[in-house]
C-alpha cells in the first residue's frame, strides 16, 4: 500500500485539535503534516469537520470464547468495537472456558480468535485460587497483565481470591512487572445488607443498588491499597462506581503509591433514580449509583483521579436478563455497549465542557499505557499504528437495535438520543469500518509487543 493522507479541520494529537493531515504509509503514521504540505500525488481523503480521533483502545471486554460463544465471541465483539471506533480491545481472562488462567488457555484462545477479527485483540491472565505458579509463564507468553475478583464473579471456574491467595500470588506478579486489575467488591458489607434484605421486592433496582453499597467497593480499595504499599506491584481499580474511594486513592498517589483507576460511560451516564422497575439491562456489578455520585465521577475524570473510561462489555443471552420476570436478583449482571461508548461519553462530556482531546486522553491513550501498548497505540503520532477513527461530532441518532454488533442486540442504551456518529474506522491503516457496514477482511490480530 502506498502512502495515503487523511485530512479533517479537527486531527485530535496529543499537542491539542487542530487542522492537520495524517500521512499513513503501510501499518504506521509516517507523519502528522500542514495539509498544505502533502506530498503531490499522494491519494486523500478529507473529512472536511469530521473528527479524526485516534483509535480507541478498551482495555476492559469479556468476549466469553472459547467456551461461551452464546453470550459473545471475537467475530462480533471485534465488530462491535470497529463499528464504536476502538481499534484495539483487552479481553478479561473471566466468562471464557476456560478462564485465561494458564498458559495453555492462552493458546486456545489465540485459536480461537485466528483470522476472525475486525480489531486488534490482547489478553488479560487471571490470578485464582492456587495458580501463582502459572503467572510468570503466561507473562512470557503474552498476557499483558492480569484481573483478580475479591467476590464472587458469578461463573464458578473462576474463583475469587481472598487476603491469604493474594499474599501467595503477589511475589510472582511482582516480578513479572504487570499491573494487577482488581474488581474491588469485598463480599462482607455485600453479604451483610444482603440479609437485610430478603423480603425486599427484587424488581425494584433500589433493593439491588443497596445489596451492593458503596463500603464493599470502599473496604476492598483499602485492602488492596495496604497490600500495594507491602508488595510495591502497579495496581488498577477496575469499574470504579463509587466516588467515596477518592480520599483513600488521592492519599495513595500522594505516597508515590503506583495506582490506576478506570470508571465507565454506564456510570456517567446513568443514575440509579432514574432506572424503570425491571429492567435488569442496567444490572452491573459494582452498581449504577445515584445521581450525585455520578456528578462526584465526572469531578474525578477532570481532577485526574479517574485515569481512563472502558466499557466493561459483558454480554449474556437475553434470557440470562430474566427479562420477562425482572427479577434484580436473579438476572445477569453485565452491560453490553462497545458500539456506544463513544457517543455516550462525547453527549455526557461535551455537556460538561470537555473536548474530543479528553476523550482521546481517557477512551485512547491511558488503557493503551495500562495495556502496555502505548509505544504503538493510542496516539495520533509519527511511528504510531494507522488506528484512526473518524468522527462526526455533530451528527445526532438514536440507538436501534441495528447499532449494536455485538452477538444479542440487548442494550440499556436502546431508545437513547445520542449526540456523535462514527463514521468510519481505521486499523493499522486498512478501512474496517465505514457508515454502518464492514470489511470483510479479519484485519485484527492479537497485539505482541
Ligand atoms: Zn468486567
Amino acid at each position: 500500500m502506498g502512502p495515503q493522507a487523511f485530512v479533517s479541520r479537527r486531527v485530535v494529537t496529543p499537542q491539542g485539535i487542530r487542522p492537520a493531515a495524517v500521512l499513513v504509509e503501510g501499518d504506521r503514521i509516517r507523519a502528522v503534516i500542514s495539509p498544505s504540505e502533502i506530498p503531490a500525488g499522494t491519494p486523500r481523503e478529507d473529512f472536511v469537520d469530521a473528527a479524526i480521533l485516534p483509535g480507541l483502545v478498551d482495555s476492559h471486554v469479556h468476549i466469553n470464547e472459547p467456551g461461551r460463544t452464546e453470550w459473545e465471541g471475537f467475530s462480533t465483539a471485534t465488530r462491535a468495537a470497529a463499528a464504536g471506533g476502538y481499534t484495539m480491545i483487552v479481553d478479561m481472562p473471566l466468562n471464557s472456558i476456560p478462564s485465561t488462567t494458564r498458559v495453555s488457555a492462552l493458546e486456545a484462545k489465540r485459536a480461537s480468535a485466528a483470522g476472525r477479527c475486525s480489531v486488534d485483540w490482547a489478553a488479560w491472565g487471571g490470578i485464582v485460587q492456587g495458580n501463582h505458579q502459572e503467572l510468570e509463564p503466561l507473562a512470557r507468553a503474552g498476557v499483558r497483565g492480569f484481573k483478580c475478583f475479591l467476590v464472587d464473579p458469578g461463573v464458578e471456574e473462576f474463583t475469587p481470591v481472598g487476603e491469604p491467595d493474594l499474599r501467595q500470588a503477589l511475589p510472582s506478579l511482582v516480578r513479572t512487572g504487570l499491573p494487577l486489575l482488581v474488581h474491588a467488591e469485598l463480599p462482607g458489607p455485600i453479604d451483610f445488607a444482603t440479609r437485610h434484605l430478603e423480603a425486599e421486592n427484587w424488581s425494584q433496582y433500589q433493593a439491588y443498588l443497596r445489596s451492593r453499597p458503596d463500603e464493599a467497593e470502599l473496604a476492598a480499595i483499602h485492602l488492596m491499597l495496604s497490600l500495594g504499599r507491602e508488595y510495591g506491584f502497579r495496581l488498577h481499580i477496575v469499574h470504579l462506581a463509587t466516588a467515596s474511594a477518592f480520599g483513600c486513592l488521592q492519599t495513595a498517589r500522594a505516597e508515590g503509591l503506583r495506582v490506576t483507576v478506570e470508571t465507565c460511560p454506564h456510570y456517567l451516564h446513568f443514575a440509579a433514580e432514574s432506572i424503570p422497575r425491571g429492567a435488569t439491562q442496567f444490572k452491573c456489578a459494582p452498581p449504577v449509583r445515584c445521581q450525585v455520585n455520578r456528578e462526584a465521577l465526572w469531578r474525578g475524570l477532570k481532577d485526574g483521579i479517574i485515569d481512563m473510561v472502558v466499557t466493561d462489555h459483558s454480554p449474556c443471552p437475553p434470557s440470562m436478563k430474566r427479562t420477562p420476570e425482572g427479577d434484580f436478583r436473579s438476572a445477569w449482571g453485565g452491560m453490553a455497549s462497545l458500539s456506544m461508548a463513544l457517543p455516550v461519553m462525547w453527549t455526557e462530556a461535551v455537556a460538561r465542557g470537555f473536548t474530543l482531546a479528553n476523550i482521546a486522553e481517557w477512551m485512547s491513550a491511558q488503557p493503551a499505557k495500562l495495556a502496555g501498548c502505548d509505544a504503538r497505540k493510542g496516539r495520533i503520532a509519527e511511528g504510531y499504528d494507522a488506528d484512526l477513527a473518524v468522527f462526526d461530532a455533530e451528527a445526532e441518532f438514536t440507538v436501534t437495535e441495528s447499532s449494536l454488533h455485538h452477538r444479542h442486540p440487548l442494550s440499556p442504551y436502546l431508545g437513547e438520543r445520542l449526540r456523535g456518529v462514527v463514521k468510519r474506522t481505521y486499523l493499522r491503516g486498512r478501512l474496517v469500518f465505514r457508515e454502518g457496514g464492514f470489511s470483510q477482511e479479519a484485519a485484527g490480530r492479537e497485539f505482541r509487543s
